[in-house]
């Protein structure tokens, strides 16, 4: 069986650094995915704009190239292929000139009534330039939509800048910050699982749960992007993102409406809900990390290309969300490169059972864990204690309850990239999924504090071996609140 789709209106997609890494490895295939499906109409017109000197059938060859790269070949019939890629278009411009800008506007001329987006896939520098030109070349329309992505700043200041300008081309309405974790499934099932059953918000506070774990594992290292990544860290890279987004949605108010700004509203009040970290709190709540050399490959410093870098390829953090729901109940974030896994997940844990009826030989009663996986297989457990099969006696044991989407409901469904369904609802005007400008700050003042005073020395990172699950002090971090984290796996 077929996933459902509603066919979104026709319209014009301008990829701004449409020959770039996330063009071809996402925005293509992902387009692509969704014309097949009958979402995107075959009267929408992609027009890639970047430096490079190509002609439409040169472009059209870059991105037959990215399907053939990106997609298994059952996957993209030919007639389909050529179809998708007679909707291509290619202008070369200049972001920081006059170049080209006309022959844009040219091809858009006839698109006036159209949805027009457009999606800034270069560096975060052109994001402000394009966004001003795009202005005052009188290429926004009432149905224009504008599509930046992380890094969204490197501190509040540069954030609220950067804010700035957007706005000043850009009504907010028509601003699109994409967190591409926002787009999986699995998260937004967790909005599904908490306030469309009775059953989970009854217990969804710190009566009950006693803690929730959130964990960004990755297997691999910074390889040859270490330089740029040295310039960010993980708190940058991922905390202030990714993570604090998946807290937001874990921790949040159930929103009147499922509408954008009511929930981007409950997400904003987590946000401001947070325990400050501060001063010499950084060195009780923060664990920094860098991988050592390992049989896998260098170590993070020799990555990074400095001997002397304290930035973190890991970080572990407790959180605190102060208000009535969550008081008391930790929120611990971990994130790092070189890890033992690929995996993601949020982990909710619920408060062990008050007192066993069945005595020692049943064996322990863990605490019940709700399970959100993210990557690499999305899906939800739940983990309940039930009686040991057999004849010995009354024993108890942890099994999960489990769904995996791509199997579990009855029919099978490939599971769309994050990226295909954010590209549809940016075409649709659906801003609920996509950060709004105030989150991103409120993000960032929270942050801010952290990362400074880790750069005045405190936290130092502490080193871990490849393949581990970071290092000792981030386990310490929990077992000095009697807890521990999940294993990665
Ligand atoms: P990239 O370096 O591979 O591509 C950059 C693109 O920008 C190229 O098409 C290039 O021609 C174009 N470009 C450069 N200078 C230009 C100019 N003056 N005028 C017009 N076009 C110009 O970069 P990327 O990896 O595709 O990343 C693009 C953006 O997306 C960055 O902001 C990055 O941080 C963000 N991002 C990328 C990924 C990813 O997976 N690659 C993931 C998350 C976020």
């Amino acid at each position: 069986m077929v996933a459902k789709t509603v066919p979104v209106p026709s319209f014009d997609l301008v990829v701004f650094g449409g020959t770039g890494d996330l063009a071809r490895r996402k925005l293509i295939p992902g387009l692509f995915h969704r014309f097949v499906s009958g979402q995107a109409p075959g009267d929408a017109r992609i027009i890639g704009a970047a430096r490079q000197e190509l002609d439409r059938a040169a472009f059209q060859a870059h991105a037959r190239e990215a399907l053939e790269e990106f997609l298994p070949e059952g996957q993209r019939p030919a007639d389909q292929v050529s179809a998708f890629l007679d909707m291509l278009d290619y202008v070369r411009i200049d972001a920081m000139s006059d170049d080209g800008w006309s022959d844009l506007a040219d091809r858009l001329s006839d698109g006036e009534d159209r949805v027009r987006a457009f999606y800034l896939s270069v560096a975060p520098r052109f994001f402000g330039p394009i966004a001003a030109r795009i202005g005052e070349t009188g290429l926004a329309t009432p149905k224009t939509r504008l599509v930046v992505e992380k890094p969204l700043g490197r501190d509040l200041a540069s954030a609220k800048t950067l804010n700035g300008e957007l706005a000043a081309a850009f009504d907010e309405s028509q601003i699109y910050r994409i967190d591409h974790y926002l787009g999986k499934e699995t998260v937004q099932n967790l909005m599904a699982l908490r306030f469309a059953n009775a059953l989970f918000e009854p217990i969804w506070n710190g009566h009950h749960i006693d803690h929730v774990q959130i964990t960004a594992a990755e297997s691999v290292g910074v390889g040859n992007r270490g330089g740029y990544y040295d310039q960010n860290g993980a708190m940058r890279d991922m905390v202030q993102n990714h993570m604090l987004q998946l807290l937001c949605l874990t921790a949040m108010e159930p929103p009147s409406h499922f509408d954008p700004d009511a929930v981007r509203d409950e997400k904003l009040k987590v946000l401001k809900a947070l325990s400050p970290v501060t001063g010499a709190a950084v060195d009780d709540l923060v664990v920094r990390g860098q991988y050592s050399k390992g049989p896998d490959g260098p170590s993070y410093l020799e990555e990074a290309g400095d001997p002397e870098s304290r930035t973190e390829s890991f970080v572990a953090i407790k959180a605190q969300v102060d208000n009535w729901r969550w008081a008391g109940t930790p929120f611990y974030l971990r994130t790092g490169k070189r890890l033992s896994a690929r995996h993601t997940e949020i982990a909710i844990r619920f408060k062990d059972a008050p007192h066993s009826i069945f005595g020692d030989s049943a064996g322990m009663l863990k605490g019940n864990a709700l399970v959100i996986t993210l990557q690499p297989n999305e899906g939800i457990q739940l983990r309940l204690n039930i009686k040991d099969p057999g004849p010995g006696g009354m024993r108890v044991t942890s099994a999960p309850l489990d769904m995996s989407f791509a199997t579990d409901l009855g029919r099978e469904v490939r599971m769309p990239d994050a990226y295909e369904r954010l590209l549809m609802d940016v075409i649709r005007g659906d801003q609920t999924l996509f950060m709004r400008g105030d989150e991103v700050e409120a993000a960032w003042a929270w942050i801010d504090p952290i990362i400074e005073a880790c750069e005045a020395g405190r936290a130092d990172p502490a080193h871990y071996a490849q393949g581990s699950d970071g290092p000792m002090e981030s386990h310490i971090l929990l077992h000095n609140d009697k807890r521990r984290w999940r294993e990665v796996d």
